[in-house]
């Protein structure tokens, strides 16, 4: 008998039927002998519709007490799921009982709409299982220390999944989505990806971290702490194929560097359109500029990712950096009112329409030459580069966002990611 956690996503809960195939596929667990305990999205398309009734009544949306109302909203989304499921356990002839995430209790800090989970109180949940119920907790959710309800970040029932199974030591924690796994990059824009057997800690964090929403980075942070094993698999096969073949499909994320059996230079890419760049022209380039430019910025809670600072001529330089594309429009603000005067910039401009395109894999530490050949294939396409950014196993580039799909395909196959590793 095992202890397993299972996570199914918004697409996987879709629809009263699709809800009821979740159902007969635990129930096949517990049939099996398992002890399960049970982490549900919100049903596909719900967080969207919650929050866009909240946006309705009023378009701004970063003040502390109109984020508490929002995490109060969307937390509904996953109440509903729980619910459902637990009926539908029971229809099957389960004992099953729902949670949501303040009466486990799931306690985290108090930043709305990006929570982080600081601890779970598992003895409710063992008692239920010990009396040989299924349990159904909330993903996404929990509570702070007054008692408010706080969510964890778009896409993060991956985190409540995982997070559980950490406090629990559960014997694996699976993730039920609607690829059977993770890829080589996101099969919707590159038919050609391909499904990895198996993928390294390391590689997923910079993945998740990099833009590849297969699992939200925290999910994957907790998995690397706490050494959960992690698997990201199909929820649309038939519910009643064989336990043990179900058990080995999908994606692995492995935490041995040798236990890696795919040993490609690069196992995937990643992109992200989230970003926006910012350039500070003219800056008088002295001591302490970057502080003085970034400093305010940090002040303003606004997180900073590429940042470049060009050689200074005539003691002017150029100073560029990224920002989430949300905080766009309160950085360039910023810069103008408050930074450029201070520092005796010139000029500052912007563009919102930018990616980044990242190249990930561990074998890049051992490899040279691996970022000159992402350059050629994207010089080769024509693609102009803005910005770069690497560490020991990723490298990023900047590029105009209308090449964004342009440049994942090239690098996909510049890099024979379609191709099954040696
Ligand atoms: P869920 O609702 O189950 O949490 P998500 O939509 O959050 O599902 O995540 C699954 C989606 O992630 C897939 O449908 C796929 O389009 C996207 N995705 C992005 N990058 C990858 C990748 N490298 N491998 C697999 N899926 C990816
Ligand atoms: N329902 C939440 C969202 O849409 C959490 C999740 O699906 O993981 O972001
Ligand atoms: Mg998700």
């Amino acid at each position: 008998m095992a202890l397993i956690v299972h996570k199914y996503g918004g697409t996987s809960m879709g629809s009263t039927d699709r809800i009821r195939n979740v159902a007969k596929r635990v129930a096949k667990w517990v049939r099996a002998g398992h002890q399960l305990v049970v982490v549900p999205s919100a049903m596909s398309g719900e967080t969207n519709r919650l929050l866009g009734l909240a946006k309705e009544l009023s378009p701004a949306s970063s003040t502390p007490a109109l984020m508490r109302e929002l995490d109060m909203i969307a937390a509904t989304g996953e109440q509903v799921s729980v619910g459902l499921l637990s009926i539908a356990l029971q229809a099957e002839g389960m004992e099953a009982v729902s949670y949501t995430g303040w009466q486990v209790p799931v306690k985290t800090d108090s930043a709305y709409t990006k929570a982080r989970i600081e601890s779970i109180d598992d003895q409710r949940v063992r008692a239920d299982l010990a009396a040989g119920k299924v349990v159904v907790i909330t993903g996404f959710q929990g509570v702070d220390e007054e008692d408010n309800i706080t969510t964890l970040g778009r896409g993060g029932s991956d985190t409540s999944a995982v997070a559980i199974a950490a406090a629990m030591k559960a014997d694996e924690c699976l993730i039920y989505t609607d690829v059977d796994g993770v890829y080589t990059t996101d099969p919707r824009i590159v038919p050609e990806a391909r499904r990895l057997h198996t993928i390294s800690f390391e590689e997923m964090l910079e993945m998740a971290s990099l833009g590849s929403k297969v699992l939200q980075i925290r999910s994957v942070e907790f998995a690397g702490k706490y050494r959960v094993p992690l698997r990201v698999l199909s929820s649309f096969t038939p519910w009643d194929i064989d336990i043990n073949e179900e058990a080995k499909s999908g994606t692995l994320i492995t935490f041995e560097e040798d236990e890696k059996m795919e040993q490609a230079v690069v196992s995937g890419i990643a992109f992200n359109r989230d970003e926006a760049k910012v350039t500070l022209l003219g800056v008088p380039d002295k001591p302490g500029i970057a502080f003085q430019i970034l400093g305010p910025v940090a002040e303003a809670n606004i997180d900073i990712d590429v940042i470049i600072q060009n050689v200074s001529q005539e003691g002017k330089t150029d100073f560029s950096f990224t920002v989430h594309r949300n905080d766009y429009a309160r950085t360039m603000e910023l810069l103008e009112r408050t930074v450029a005067p201070a520092t005796g910039a010139a000029r500052v401009v912007g563009d919102a329409k930018i990616c980044k395109v990242s190249i990930v894999g561990i074998g890049m530490r051992s490899h040279v030459g691996v970022a000159s050949k992402m350059f050629r294939s994207l010089s080769e396409e024509g693609i102009n580069i803005q910005m770069i950014t690497t560490s020991e196993i990723k490298t990023s580039v900047v590029i105009d966002e209308k090449y964004m799909e342009l440049a994942v395909r090239a690098l996909h196959k510049a890099f024979d990611l379609d191709q099954e590793a040696a």
